[in-house]
């Protein structure tokens, strides 16, 4: 990533907004990143956090309080937005009600001085880019998706550097939207623009992607591919963010190269990685368990493995023992719900005062171990696969 070069680079960026009682509201918090040339790149976080406001001050429309954005090595500060290499998609398409398609994709071009038959070539291009031909209705002629594509087609005719995308796609149905996810995500891979886009559905940055940066009230927390965040967030806001997730609270006991020991309470040490600097001994901690990194084994009878083969429960204990990562703890299946692809098991442990989410997949051949609620259940799991957090 980094051999690549940078499109954007945003520097200690910080926007205030001015409230009623004469005071400021930070909407941006000293924002850091760097956008790689070609790159597909999101901002997801939650209503509020900032996304739009970054966006627009890429864009030009809003200038910020303090900081810098430079775009391919130029800063931008005093540059008016028709001046930038970007372009905008927003959500409600903005499009001109009176004007045709082609006429929507083609009024920037005329605007900015081309021949009309070059805009109308032009816009030609982009229409097909966007595969959408009707090019004389008027925009509520159109579906949403449609109108969609003629907004996205409006941007790409200016042939920008980098095309920004504000929740392009918040205003379509669900099925639409996957399949335009899929489009956009091609479309940026065959133009090799840079992508920002801006959303705040987990599924839809991990879908497109490159690189996510999770934001909150402001601040960028994590940046990095999707399988990074998932699997390392940094922090209790990202792991609870993106997916599901269980937390388990404890005291950090001990460190020992990248793995700590958190005291649970209940004469319970379960092993985790620690790779955060920033923690330290005798810290209050959380443990971030995804549901489908635990497992579950009966506590007594046999013990069906996916291959068909068997083992004693006792046997298998002594298994997992050997292995020095594996934490296994017994606990009760509080809750069963079977949902096709795996089954949730809600399993309680340590004086009922820890619960976890587990999701065991359906292999054919184990489809037979299935756990009762109120049955006794071994749970176990990979320290590698548990990060502890800090905050
Ligand atoms: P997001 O796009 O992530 O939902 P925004 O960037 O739109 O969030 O807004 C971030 C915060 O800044 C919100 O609390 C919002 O109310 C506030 N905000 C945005 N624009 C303005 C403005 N022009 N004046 C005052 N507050 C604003
Ligand atoms: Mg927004």
């Amino acid at each position: 990533m980094s051999a690549q070069p940078v499109d954007i680079e945003i520097k200690n960026i910080i926007k205030e907004f001015p409230t009623k009682g004469g005071e400021s509201f930070r909407a941006v918090d000293n924002v850091s990143f760097n956008i790689y040339r070609g790159e597909f790149f999101a901002m997801l976080g939650p209503s509020g956090c900032g996304k739009t406001t970054t966006l627009r001050m890429i864009a030009g429309f809003e200038d910020p309080t303090s900081g810098e954005i430079l775009l391919r090595g130029k800063a931008m500060q005093n540059v008016p937005p028709f001046h930038r290499p970007v372009n905008t998609v927003f959500q409600d398409f903005a499009l001109f009600p009176h004007m045709s398609v082609l006429q929507n994709v083609m009024f920037g071009l005329e605007m900015k001085g081309v021949s009309k038959l070059e805009a109308r070539k032009r816009a030609q291009k982009a229409l097909e880019m966007v595969r959408l031909n009707q090019y004389d209705r008027r925009p509520r002629q159109l579906s949403g998706g449609q109108q969609q594509r003629v907004a996205l087609a409006r941007a790409l005719v200016n042939e920008p550097a980098v095309l920004l995308l504000d929740e392009p796609l918040g205003a379509l149905d669900l099925k639409l939207r996957k399949e335009m996810q899929f489009e956009l995500a091609q479309m940026q891979e065959q133009l090799g623009i840079t992508f920002i886009f801006v959303t705040h559905d987990q599924e839809e940055a991990m879908s497109m992607a490159d690189r996510i940066a999770v934001m909150d009230r402001g601040k960028v927390l994590q940046i990095g591919p999707a399988d990074q965040i998932y699997e390392t967030p940094n922090s209790r806001f990202v792991a609870d963010f993106i997916g599901e997730t269980n937390f388990l609270s404890g005291r950090l006991d001990r460190v020992e190269d990248q793995f700590g020991w958190v005291d649970l309470g209940d004469n319970l040490m379960v092993k985790a990685l620690c790779n955060d600097p920033s923690i330290t001994v005798g810290q209050e901690v959380t443990i971030a368990v995804r549901p489908e990194k635990i497992n579950l084994f009966p506590t007594v009878g046999v013990v069906k493995f996916d291959n068909g083969s068997t083992a004693t429960v006792e046997d298998n204990k002594a298994a997992l023992r050997r292995d020095p990562d594996i934490n296994q703890v017994e606990g009760i299946v509080t809750y069963s719900n079977y949902i096709g692809t795996d089954t949730r098991y809600m399993v309680n442990f340590g004086s009922a005062s820890h619960s976890v989410v587990a999701r065991v997949q359906n292999f054919g051949l184990r489809s037979d171990t299935t756990f009762q609620v109120g049955q006794p259940a071994n749970i176990f799991w990979d320290a590698e696969t548990a990060p502890i957090l800090g905050h």
